[in-house]
């Protein structure tokens, strides 16, 4: 694999990199990604020569967030980003961290850890949701205009946008706004109060992985002060997530009565983004949920 020369001139100059080695990594969904081995050890470098390179560095803001809140979840360190239009593209260097084998691993006694983990991290709170910038969901963008009531935030920061979008773009039939504005006028009876917790934003199994000591390595975030059902919501979408981590997280912060019914509705989000990016079976099922309302 080769890395695009502009991006290869960067980081020899600027960032003194000797690349010995490249190889591809994979399972990202937006940018291209490689394991570099250089003079300074095992680097992960991902670009992308199309989208908005604004995302690096947002994403860059991100991983620091989750970095500060100090818990025992692994967050990779950055060296180096562009967010800036033209060459090199932009692009994300931080250190690699080494997933394990998965037979090193007790999965079960992993997991656990991780469910605790990120139950610690949502105890970091702030006054109101949302975040002092806009950052990135995928490659859309992801408004965090902070508001002080999460059912507030959920309206017009997180369904109002994808919605109007979807159907604008004629993935959604604009007939299911009113079915969501009916939704969206009883939320505040189905949405159990919160403080606004910080969130990595975009958790689902490929954005996680653990290392060779059993820690939970978080990737890719989408960050901002939510609803911690909003997360928990996502880790059920597509999966891969184990009943230690459910149980463990429960242990620290225990869930509401009613979660399970919530679930559907918090992943109006992700369904929609999904159905934005990619529209199909995403579209059927946000119509699904929609419909019952
Ligand atoms: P994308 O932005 O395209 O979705 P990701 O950030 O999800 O890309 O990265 C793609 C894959 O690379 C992830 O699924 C993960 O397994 C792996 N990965 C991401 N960051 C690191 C890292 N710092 N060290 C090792 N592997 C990583």
């Amino acid at each position: 694999m080769n890395l695009p020369s502009p991006l290869l001139e960067t980081l020899a100059g600027q960032q003194k990199l000797e690349i010995r080695r490249v190889r591809p990594v994979s399972g990202g969904s937006i940018n291209q990604a490689a394991k570099l081995h250089t003079n300074k050890g095992e680097l992960f470098v991902k670009w992308n020569e199309s989208a908005d390179p604004d995302m690096f560095g947002k994403e860059s803001r991100g991983l620091r967030l989750l970095r500060n809140a100090e818990t025992d979840l692994t967050i990779p360190k950055v060296l180096a980003y562009n967010d800036q239009k033209g060459d090199p593209p932009g692009f994300l260097l931080m250190e690699f961290l080494t997933p394990a084998e998965r037979n090193d691993l007790d999965d079960n006694q992993s997991s656990a850890r991780f469910g605790e983990q990120l139950a610690l991290l949502h105890q970091h709170t702030d006054k109101k949701f949302g975040l002092d910038h806009d950052n990135y969901i995928g490659r859309l963008p992801q408004s965090n205009q902070p508001h002080s009531s999460w059912v507030e935030f959920f309206i017009h920061e997180r369904i109002g946008p994808q919605i109007k979008r979807a159907t604008d773009r004629q993935v959604l039939d604009s007939t299911l706004l009113t079915h969501w504005e009916n939704l969206a006028a009883h939320l505040k009876d189905i949405f159990p109060d919160s403080d606004p917790a910080l969130l990595h934003g975009d958790l689902w199994s490929g954005n996680y992985f653990f290392d060779s000591n059993g820690k939970a390595v978080l990737v890719d975030p989408a960050v901002y002060y939510g609803h911690p059902e909003m997360e928990l919501s996502f880790t059920r979408m597509f999966g891969g997530f184990s009943g230690s981590f459910y149980d463990s997280y429960n242990s620290v912060n225990p869930f509401e009565p009613g979660f399970a019914e919530r679930v559907p509705i918090y992943n109006l989000y992700p369904l929609l983004v999904h159905a934005n990016l990619f529209g199909g079976h995403y579209a059927t099922e946000v119509q699904s949920i929609l419909k019952r309302y």
